[in-house]
């Protein structure tokens, strides 16, 4: 046996860079703790040497990740925001990039914020125009990066036609694919270059680690990631990378389950007539959910929707479930919401949220895998409160 790079999809989750130990066949990958391999002898050592630069348990999960986007290699890293650093360091003193303007709270910092000081300029697009893309180059322009859905309105990019505009003027697109994971959408088949993760939301699963990966599909971006998550020690621990190893088996399962209860959940509050409007690109009004359809496997298990009346009652709502938990983050088995007001989007001004279209009555759901009808209960009492 050898750990398979074979197969659809679900199979190469449980397969793909798993079956690692010929001592005694364990049937999962073992989890190598150590910080450095002895050699043996003053030229030869088995491809490990110490953990920053490489280690079997962090490969098993980059080979697997690889797989799951089509790429060609991967980097797994300690944070999300470490892949999205790492990937940066494609970029030098006086370049230029190109962002979206609704991308996640932690890269518009790090772009808007961090990158300015070290000579990289950033310039923020809305990205659902391709042409502000193609208006917004320079001759400094080196690169796109790309979020799709946005969070928290669930608004798409197309892919394809950004990639088209990167590619005639052969700048080097990034895509963060947090939102979808490689089972409801692989960027690379759209022309993407890269692709990063925070490995933290669906990709692991638990809600038990923080991680991200990095995804390259070509030999040039490849090494330049390596090089650079092994001089900054971007890496992830071996044991988080066992975790979230571990949970990418399910994922494919997972994936199935969280975005039929968003479904569900998406049409129940589309009718409640305590909720004013429901952003999910899997309801037929939602203005993007064609793109969805042709882009993407699915349609996800994140949503968004606003409440009538008052902020008041938002809060009221939001402190009255008795099993979504009120958290940051997605992605996990459990149920999460949260108020982008407050907390996911407290970082960015009220005028700048405002002028995104998130208001004080705006919710935003993770939509777990638990029973949907204990879902559709819970939110029907805390909205009935
Ligand atoms: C959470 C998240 C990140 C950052 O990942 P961390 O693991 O929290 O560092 C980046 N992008 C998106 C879309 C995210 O949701």
């Amino acid at each position: 046996m050898s750990s398979s790079n074979s197969g659809r999809f679900e199979t190469r989750c449980v397969h793909t860079g798993v079956a690692k130990d010929s001592a005694y066949n364990s049937a999962t990958t073992p989890i190598y703790p150590s910080s450095t391999f002895y050699w043996d002898d003053l030229k030869t050592h088995r491809g490990y040497d110490y953990t920053r630069s490489g280690n079997p348990t962090r490969r098993a999960l980059e080979e697997n990740l690889a797989s799951l986007e089509g790429g060609i290699d991967c980097r797994a890293t300690c944070t999300g925001m470490a892949a999205v650093t790492a990937s940066l360091y494609l970029f030098k003193h006086g370049d230029h990039i190109i962002a979206g303007h609704d991308i996640y709270g932690g890269t518009y910092r790090l772009l808007s914020d961090v990158l300015p000081d070290l000579g990289i300029q950033v310039s923020f697009v809305n990205m659902s125009d391709p042409e502000n893309v193609r208006r917004a180059i320079r001759k400094e322009t080196k690169g796109v990066w790309i979020e799709t859905p946005s969070n928290p309105l669930l608004n798409l990019v197309d892919i394809k036609s950004i990639t088209t505009v990167a590619k005639e003027r052969n700048l080097v697109s990034i895509a963060d694919n947090t939102f979808m994971s490689p089972c409801l959408q692989r960027p690379i088949e759209h022309g993407v270059d890269v692709v990063v993760h925070s490995t933290t939301k669906y990709l692991n699963g638990h809600s038990d680690v923080v991680g991200g990966a990095v995804i390259t599909s070509q030999q040039a971006h490849a090494d330049r990631i390596a090089y650079v998550v092994n001089a900054l020690g971007l890496g992830c621990s071996p044991f988080d990378a066992w975790l979230v190893l571990r949970g990418v088996k399910t994922l494919g399962p997972r994936m199935e389950v969280h975005q039929r209860n968003a479904l569900a959940i998406a049409r129940m509050l589309h009718e409640h007539p305590r909720v004013e409007r429901v952003y999910y690109p899997g309801l037929p009004d939602h203005p993007h959910h064609e793109l969805a359809k042709r882009q993407q496997d699915g349609f996800g298990a994140m949503l968004s929707f606003d409440v009538m009346s008052d902020r008041s009652y938002a809060e009221k709502v939001l402190t009255g479930s008795k099993l979504i938990l009120l958290a940051e983050s997605l992605g996990g088995v459990e149920s999460l919401w949260e108020y982008p007001e407050t907390m996911s989007h407290a970082s960015i001004s009220q005028e700048a949220r405002r002028a995104a279209g998130i208001s004080d009555r705006t919710i935003r759901l993770s939509v777990g895998i638990e029973h949907v009808d204990d879902l559709i209960a819970d939110l029907r009492q805390a909205l009935d409160r």
